[in-house]
């Protein structure tokens, strides 16, 4: 039945099912596959983490908090934040994972008609609810200027983009899907092309965990028109948990969390407390230098022809697809179908851009995994390129 006659909404059927739950149903069909396709941490949560939440449970935390989430916790994110950028945001509200905070930051601020700048490739969940909220979305390129080079963004390009209608700038640093992040002076010259038409800079930081150079920019440090989404489901292990947080003036913060109150109600209550006890203790860093090894790992390995720009943070790179000796690529599908026939499971970049160009590699896998998984990708890149 056409999707019109079951009555479903407008904003509904403009929305299409993402390019990444194809490759989850394939790989729910496959035997043992080379997963190189996934968003998520391989490893387990801290021990800490896990008994905290259990006695949480039993303790009787499992009532709802108040929606702003436990004073405390708020606390201990802010205290996290000024620690690490050297600047408090005015307020903090606990969201149902990062997902929760972009929904409500873009139900905030975004009418119909707004624009939003975001970048180019993207993680595929900005568009879909920018579209919900009816704005304009506006895209910024970020891809290298020359292969190899590092996806980087032209803030005179963010500059002549905005508008009087720009609501939101929107980055993502370290991003999804292709471990570029920004810097320093790239995230001034974004907070001063917002400032100048009064738009917001939204900043998913999801992965500010994994960042393998030592100097991390975020905007928070350079507008106070910032809303920053944190999040614990990729550093902590626990995407299950659905924890997540916003940061940023309290006149925009009261929005989310009136929202909040007639939609989420408030994050997970056990969760909010398993993190209060745990997180001053958990360590983080060895997890970022394990990561840091299998980034190390691929770049070393990684066959030429992919011409891989160093992935700078979070757990994916963006390898471009292989091109024969006449310069012509090979096509995404043929690409896409032909590591699956070898069991392994990538996702193709149009999925995160309407360039298709580019393929999205998880090295959150084991180190076996990922050895294999580039023995055939080699093997794929001698076949293929010229
Ligand atoms: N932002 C980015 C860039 C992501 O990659 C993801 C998860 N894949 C999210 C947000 C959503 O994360 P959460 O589990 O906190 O909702």
């Amino acid at each position: 039945m056409a999707s019109e006659e079951i009555g479903l909404s407008s904003r509904v059927r403009g929305i299409e099912p993402s390019g990444i739950r194809r490759i989850f149903e394939l790989m729910a069909t496959m035997k043992d596959p080379i997963n190189l396709s996934i968003g998520q941490a391989h490893y387990d949560p801290p021990k800490e983490l896990i008994d905290a939440a259990c006695d949480a449970m039993r303790d009787g935390f499992n009532r709802y908090t108040m929606t702003q989430g436990l004073p405390d916790l708020n606390d201990v994110v802010l205290d996290d934040v000024e620690k690490r950028l050297g600047k408090r945001p005015e307020t903090c509200l606990l969201t149902s994972g990062v997902s929760g905070g972009l929904m409500l930051t873009f139900l905030s601020l975004l009418d119909p008609g707004d624009e939003i700048l975001l970048p180019d490739p993207y993680f595929v969940m900005y568009r879909h609810l920018a579209n919900l909220c009816g704005a304009t979305v506006k895209y910024y390129n970020t891809y290298p200027a020359k292969d190899g080079d590092r996806f980087a963004i032209d803030t005179d390009e963010i500059d002549r983009l905005v508008t009087d209608k720009t609501k939101i700038v929107f980055v993502n640093s370290p991003s999804n899907p292709t471990g570029g992040m920004l810097s320093r002076a790239e995230i001034q010259g974004v907070c001063k092309a917002a400032e100048r038409v009064g738009a917001y800079v939204v900043s998913d930081e999801i992965y500010d965990l994994f960042c393998y150079s030592d100097d991390y920019a975020s905007p928070v440090e350079y507008t106070d028109r910032c809303i920053q989404l944190g999040g614990f489901s990729k550093s902590y292990g626990v995407p299950g948990w659905r924890m997540g947080y916003a940061t940023g003036p309290s006149n925009v913060l009261d929005a989310l969390k009136t929202l909040q109150q007639f939609s989420f109600v408030c994050a997970p209550a056990p969760f909010q407390h398993a993190l209060l006890k745990a997180m001053p203790n958990i360590d983080l860093s060895p997890y970022r230098e394990q990561y840091r090894q299998k980034r190390d790992m691929l770049v070393r390995d990684l066959h030429p022809s992919y011409a891989l720009s160093k992935p700078e943070g979070a757990f994916y790179a963006f390898p471009r697809l292989p091109r024969d000796k006449n310069g012509v690529q090979i096509a995404s599908d043929v690409f896409i179908e032909a590591a699956i026939e070898q069991k392994v499971l990538i996702v193709p970049g149009k999925a995160f851009s309407a360039h298709d160009t580019h393929f999205r590699l998880s090295f959150a896998a084991s180190d076996e995994d990922l050895a294999a998984g580039i023995t055939v990708l080699n093997d794929l890149a001698d076949r293929y390129s010229g």
